[in-house]
């Protein structure tokens, strides 16, 4: 990459989430702020004025959805419309049904819906006392409801929920199919429209359909964050939800959010009247082919996860196989791009996005799910770079062996160990350049792919696929993989050496290295450890144990007998790998797998903890020796340029996957200060953590990560 760090803008491609306010928003509200400032409630002129532009902010609204009916009342965003549009519905419904108890009462929403919904569906049903039956309608594999479904069950509803478009995949709902759907069963349910993703993107004929409520988000749309409006049916049944002083109309109390309504009013007027301020569909449709394109050219396998047809052209929804939704926010990130994943994403566990699942879609593509959206004002020069991005972002992929069947990166990564990792279970591949040959340890099924995939791309030979326990799971990934990597394996070679408790044992010969079984029974069940490390003259001494693949020998270790039977093996520094990791703990030592170091025998808070955090140049100043460890994985690293390349100091790039090759001898150095760095703090954190809880005493990490030391320098804390 040969961009120099200040032209590497951010490319902000994440805009269902929320977008940039436009600059004519900007200056209505500022405006708004200084000159107009009035209060729309009084009668002098300051406030004619104000009531003037709350008019003008009105009247846009109405063009935009091209009604002069019914009411439009300016609200803090969509959440609070939809809690006005269900009130409004479920307390008509309670005063129908005291009237006439067989009134229809079945509350309907869609399974896609954004949370808002069902959750404001179950909050007023509980609050006004309804018990009401709440029930998601289906949608099919391609994103839209179950009409037939629909069909069934209308005639019981007293309030259907639906959404125009899907923020998540971006499907378009069948409005007019389902307004037929309950035109013909007879339905006289209100039917309430989440209409957020659909503003300034598709026509709304929101009269025509009958809809009877209609919530808009303003920040979803270039305006800015806590403005919205809601749209009522001229006839619609409606109860304010804040009561105050008479403010629009008595429908909506208190002051109105003036620089808010004439920002929102600024971006209504553009849509109705400024073509130049937004792209035409077909432009929108030709970018959303480029991307798309970008995209299958750099992640082969790759699927998106709505037909092309059903969506908006602003969103492209997809997932690469073998490649979680976490890591490729974190590449993407690192390469400039701001995505989103389908849902929030969690440091461990697997994330998966509720409307794939509703849609029926295969377990991984949920748990893979990118959301990439940009807003209808994007322009040809910012879609030109996310192109080129993508395909960086791609090559950074294949470069780390991660992806891209028949890539080849022989002998270009180095030796060591590389955890992988699923649902907090561990797997782990210890590679040797020198002879270009591995070990496998405890492989997991869901991981068995990408282990064949690192394995073929670096033409390593594999020396062996090793277990600790009798896992079925783990037995059958290693069939899996023995077939599959079968051209590569080598044939069982054993040379004798003894331990330091005087047991002989068969080592398999990896380079330089050995790996020795240890077999232990534990409760009657037969498990084994793995001791990996050098021999000197037909010996291995516990200095030259660097690491022990322990399976979780530790976990059912109330005794201690398996820990004592260990001990005179290794050495003080010998990291102990375990099969299960939920806690990104990485790796033990003896001391620390009994209790004896991190809080319990460090002192209760080492020289760093105690010392104030720093920005990063008072830090490297106060410790000019510390090494700067950047924990992303070398795909992020290469991905793109971050903060990093700034620094005085370079940073060397360890991934928190393969720290565990490098944490013996940073234990060997007391003395050396390890600063951690990642994304966003949480992986330093871990790291830190870890090297603290092993009893290195001079551990900090960058606290809030590379995303915050672009503009508020995220300070160096003491761990
Ligand atoms: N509905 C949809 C489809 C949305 O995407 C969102 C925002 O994420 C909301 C409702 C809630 O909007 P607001 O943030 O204005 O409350």
């Amino acid at each position: 990459m040969s961009l120099p760090a200040q032209s590497w803008p951010e490319l902000y491609f994440d805009a269902n989430a929320t977008t940039p306010v436009m600059p004519a928003a900007i200056k209505a509200a500022r405006r708004a702020m200084e000159s107009n400032f009035g209060n729309p409630s009084s009668t002098h002129s300051t406030g004619l004025r104000a009531g003037a532009l709350l008019d003008a902010a009105h009247a846009s609204a109405r063009a935009v959805l091209g009604t002069d009916k019914g009411k439009i009342i300016f609200t803090s965003g969509a959440t609070e419309g939809i809690q006005t549009a269900v009130l409004s519905a479920l307390y008509t419904l309670r005063e129908r049904r005291a009237l006439d108890p067989a009134t229809p009462d079945l509350l309907l929403y869609g399974a896609t819906d954004h949370k808002a919904v069902p959750t404001t569906l179950q909050h007023w049903n509980q609050v006004l006392g309804l018990g009401c039956e709440i029930v998601a309608i289906p949608v099919a594999a391609d994103g839209r409801h179950d009409l037939t479904f629909l069909s069934v069950h209308a005639a019981r509803a007293a309030l259907v929920c639906t959404m125009a478009v899907n923020n998540e995949s971006g499907v378009i709902s069948d409005l007019r199919a389902i307004r037929r759907t309950l035109d013909a069963s007879g339905s006289r349910a209100l039917w309430l429209v989440d209409s957020v993703q659909a503003l300034g993107k598709i026509e709304l004929p929101l009269e025509a359909l009958g809809v009877d409520y209609a919530p808009f988000s303003g920040h979803k749309l270039y305006a800015p964050k806590g403005i919205g409006m809601l749209y009522v049916r001229d006839g619609a049944p409606f109860v304010p939800l804040l009561a105050g002083g008479g403010q629009e109309t008595g429908q909506r109390g208190g002051t109105e959010n003036m620089p808010g309504i004439a920002a929102l009013g600024a971006v209504l007027d553009a849509l109705h009247n400024d073509p130049d301020a937004f792209r035409s569909g077909a432009e929108l449709h030709r970018f959303n082919r480029q991307l798309a394109a970008a995209l299958m050219a750099a992640f082969p396998g790759l699927v998106f996860n709505a037909p092309a047809e059903l969506t908006v052209s602003t969103t492209l929804n997809f997932s690469v196989p073998g490649m979680s939704s976490r890591e490729m926010m974190n590449l993407f990130d690192a390469a400039g791009m701001r995505v989103s994943s389908g849902s929030a994403c969690n440091s461990s566990k697997t994330t998966r996005s509720f409307v794939l699942d509703a849609m029926g879609l295969e377990s991984w593509r949920s748990q893979s799910a990118i959301r990439m959206s940009f807003g209808p004002s994007v322009t040809s020069e910012e879609i030109d770079e996310a192109c080129l991005r993508i395909a960086g972002a791609g090559r950074a992929l294949r470069d780390a062996c991660l992806f891209g069947e028949g890539t080849s990166h022989a002998g270009q990564i180095p030796s060591g160990l590389l955890q992988m990792k699923f649902d907090g279970a561990c797997s782990w591949i210890y590679a040797d350049a020198a002879s270009a040959s591995c070990v496998i340890v405890d492989p997991l099924p869901e991981l068995a792919e990408r282990i064949a995939q690192s394995v073929q791309c670096r033409e390593l030979r594999v020396a062996a696929i090793l277990t600790t326990d009798q896992r079925p799971q783990v037995a059958q990934a290693r069939n899996w993989l023995l077939e599959k990597l079968r051209a590569s394996t080598l044939p069982e070679a054993a040379v004798k050496i003894r331990l330091a408790d005087g047991s002989s044992s068969a080592a398999l010969p990896l380079g330089a290295s050995v790996v020795v079984p240890v077999p232990f029974s534990e409760g009657g069940e037969a498990r084994r450890v793995y001791l990996l490390g050098e021999v000197g003259n037909r010996h291995m001494w516990p200095a030259a144990i660097r690491h022990v693949f322990v399976g979780d020998l530790l976990e059912g270790d109330a005794d201690g007998a398996a820990l004592a039977r260990l001990t005179p093996l290794l050495s003080p520094h010998t990291l102990l790998l375990p099969a299960h990791d939920a806690q990104a703990a990485i790796a033990d030592t003896l001391a620390s797998a009994s209790g004896q170091t991190g809080s319990a025998a460090a002192p209760a808070a080492g020289e760093n903890g105690q010392e104030t955090a720093q920005d990063i140049d008072t830090f490297l100043k106060t410790h000019p020796a510390a090494i700067i460890v950047d924990v992303r994985e070398t795909y992020e690293a290469n991905a793109g340029h971050s903060w990093l390349d700034q620094l005085s100091r370079r940073a060397i790039n360890i991934p928190l996957t393969q720290i565990a090759e490098h944490i013996p001898s940073w234990l060997d150095d007391e003395q050396q200060p390890l600063l951690f760095v990642c994304r966003t703090g949480i992986r330093s954190a871990q790291a830190g953590h870890c090297m603290r809880r092993l009893g290195h005493s001079k551990v900090w990490h960058m606290d809030g990560g590379l995303a915050l030391a672009r503009d508020t320098a995220a300070p160096c804390v003491g761990i």
